[in-house]
């Protein structure tokens, strides 16, 4: 063995030399581990036959006929035992004085595996943009590092609850807003937010996209960001392009490997049809929710009649009386004056009547507000007063102290307190005892008002009475109930009918919303 291919031996890369036509004339000891032929095998063959030579890319300079002298690139071969290798493989020929190729040395390392990573690498990321540009959902990619890096000091600065400061520093949220800047947007995003290039958006801050009604929803995505929630899911209103918002659903993909690269995902669905119908039915429903009230009013027409009569005629009794005084030698000023006070008061009282008929009678839009359910009872009750009285119905209130508020629609709650109230009159039209017990109390999460009768019970399975046009009645449109379970819904709670200790009892249950 020559010192030289001692040498070459003792080298962990394949070294093989060859001539001009390719016949192997060394073969190291690397060689025979690679492709699996021994030495005394390959020496003497032509070298592309025993491995089957192609390269790896095809190309016209690349002819395995006529290949280069010098070369380096990536070749496949197949080893003694069948299996196919990527090879990175550099040729370097040794020359005569005239320039004529005597011998080519290759060498030649695996690069199978590290080729098998790339390609499963490139097919993921193929995958990923295929996804990401196929989804029927807009995606956006942002990169948040700056907000990160105006994030962080806050921790050092004290600030705990980072949700309370943020929502409270509002023009610190822009400043993050203006450098969370969009790094790559999905098809669907460039036509949801209606851009025409891609300037139009990419490389635009976030802040242009987000008008300042939308910001809670994005102070939850930095606190989740921080918090290191895996993601975050919410409704909100964006901008597009032209300054038109987009109702949309709203999800923040917040990975271990996004955060790490300081990107954060957006995932955005249009959802602008939903929220038109939404819209649509809450009108419907305000409509039926005027018709049945309207309705209600109807019945109470003849005791809401006698109401107001009753004041009329005490004014008109006051006033002849200031008349007599008057009229007399020695005109007594003073009960005059006490009976002009009367009349004040009973103009009041039937002012009073008329206004809670009116907002009874109203059509308007719903208004939320947080306000206490013990007054709204009270108010309620206030203008059945007269309409139970007539009906010989006495009325006990248990109202909890200290209920929090309730965010609801005044006139709404007023409705669904009077149509409880009315129905248990009706129903306790021919019991003996008509007693009406109204309860209001605190629950988890929940404040419960309960009104109970004495009258005869349900006269069917509980939930049948809230269907629509279910009726017992002669007169009844069987839509008071069905109209209160959908009001309650709309605010969240819930409302179910059963039978209690002596009449029937129904059941409210409406949510304590945490003010923002
Ligand atoms: P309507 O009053 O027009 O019949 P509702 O939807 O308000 O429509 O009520 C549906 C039905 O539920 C009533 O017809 C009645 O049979 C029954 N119902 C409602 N409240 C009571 C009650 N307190 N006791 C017994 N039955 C009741």
């Amino acid at each position: 063995m020559t010192t030289e291919s001692r040498i070459l031996d003792l080298i962990h890369e394949s070294v093989i030399t060859r001539d001009p036509a390719g016949i192997i004339l060394s073969w190291n000891a690397a060689s025979e581990a690679l492709y699996g032929w021994p030495k005394t095998t390959a020496i003497g063959c032509q070298i592309d036959d025993l491995l089957q030579s192609r390269f790896a890319a095809a190309a016209p300079d690349r002819d395995l006929m006529a290949p280069p002298a010098d070369w380096e690139g990536e070749l496949i071969r197949v080893t003694a035992n069948g299996t196919e290798l990527v090879l990175d493989v550099r040729w370097q020929a040794e020359r005569d004085a005239t320039g004529a190729v005597l011998r080519i040395v290759e060498t030649a390392r695996d690069i199978t595996e590290r080729k098998a990573i790339d390609d499963a690498l490139r097919l993921s990321e193929y995958r990923y943009r295929n996804m990401f540009e196929a989804m029927a959902v807009a995606f956006w990619e942002v990169d948040f590092t700056q907000v990160g890096a105006m994030l962080i000091p806050l921790r050092d600065q004290g600030v705990t609850d980072l949700r309370t400061w943020l929502l409270a520093n509002r023009d610190f949220v822009r400043r993050t807003m203006e450098r969370a800047i969009v790094l790559d947007l999905n098809l669907n995003g460039f036509a949801l937010f209606g851009a025409d290039t891609r300037d139009a958006i990419i490389g635009r801050a976030i802040a242009d996209f987000w008008p300042p009604a939308s910001e809670p929803v994005y102070i939850d995505s930095l606190v989740a960001t921080m918090t290191r929630q895996p993601h975050i899911v919410s409704e909100t209103r964006l901008n597009r392009v032209d300054g038109e918002p987009i109702d949309v659903l709203f999800t923040v993909s917040l990975s271990e490997n996004n955060r790490k690269r300081g990107v954060m995902l957006i995932g955005v669905v249009d959802i602008s049809a939903r929220k038109q119908a939404e819209a649509a039915l809450q009108r419907l429903q305000a409509e039926f929710a005027h018709a049945a009230r309207v309705s209600v009013l109807g019945e109470l027409t003849a005791s809401l009649a006698h109401e107001v009569n009753q004041p009329l005629a005490a004014i008109a009794t006051s006033a002849s009386a200031s008349m007599r005084w008057l009229a007399a030698e020695q005109p007594d000023l003073d009960e005059v004056r006490s009976l002009s006070a009367r009349i004040v008061s009973d103009a009041r009282r039937a002012a009073a009547i008329i206004n809670r008929v009116r907002a009874m009678a109203e059509r308007r839009e719903t208004e939320r507000q947080y306000l206490p359910l013990n007054q709204l009872v009270a108010e309620a009750v206030a203008f059945l007063d007269h309409d139970l009285a007539m009906r010989a119905v006495t009325l006990e209130t248990r109202l909890a102290s200290e209920l929090p508020p309730v965010l609801v629609d005044r006139t709404q709650l007023h409705q669904i307190v009077v149509n409880l109230v009315v129905n248990a009159a009706q129903a306790m039209a021919d019991s003996p005892t008509r007693h009406l017990c109204i309860t209001t109390s605190l629950a988890e999460g929940a404040v419960v008002l309960a009104v109970e009768d004495s009258g005869p019970g349900l006269p069917a399975h509980p939930e049948q009475l809230f269907e629509s046009f279910f009726t017992t009645k002669s007169s009844g449109m069987g839509m008071g109930l069905a109209i209160c379970r959908s009001l309650i819904e709309a605010h969240g709670g819930q409302i179910v009918a059963a039978n209690g200790a002596v009449g029937a009892r129904f059941i409210v249950t409406l949510p304590i919303t945490p003010r923002s």
